[in-house]
């Protein structure tokens, strides 16, 4: 049976030293995900197990990577949604109705551009 430092050099070498999710190069400190959630009856196998960057596995959380590609989508649009109606707002009396409306119609399709974009973790790609 392998020891932990052999296990993580194993998970490391699965990415070539990429974060599963994002492909980003890992940075000391980076931590295994277990792709399906323990909780969710995830086991402790290597085949489980993926290398993370902190951010990507703190963002992931106790999710499934549909759950996690649902999160950063639904994170984006509200990052947006918050900008977009906040300033909509404030412009609007300066814009007129007829812009406000042109710029709203927009913003919708980038969200539905959004919702509609396959998203891809790096661990899925073929390399
Ligand atoms: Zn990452």
């Amino acid at each position: 049976m392998a020891n932990n430092a052999e296990k993580r050099k194993l998970i490391f070498s699965k990415t070539n030293g990429r974060c599963g999710y994002c492909g980003e190069p890992l940075l000391p400190g980076w931590h295994v995900d277990h792709i399906i959630p323990k909780y969710l009856g995830g086991t402790n196998a290597i085949e489980n197990k993926i290398p993370s960057c902190a951010s990507c596995n703190i963002r992931k959380s106790i999710n499934t990577p549909d759950e996690f590609k649902l999160l950063i989508k639904t994170r984006l649009i509200k990052k947006l949604d918050n900008a977009v109606r906040k300033d909509l707002y404030y412009l609007s009396s300066y814009l007129g109705d007829l812009w406000c409306a042109t710029i709203l119609g927009d913003y919708m399709m980038l969200v539905e551009k959004i919702e509609a974009a396959p998203i891809s973790f790096y661990f899925e790609r073929d390399k």
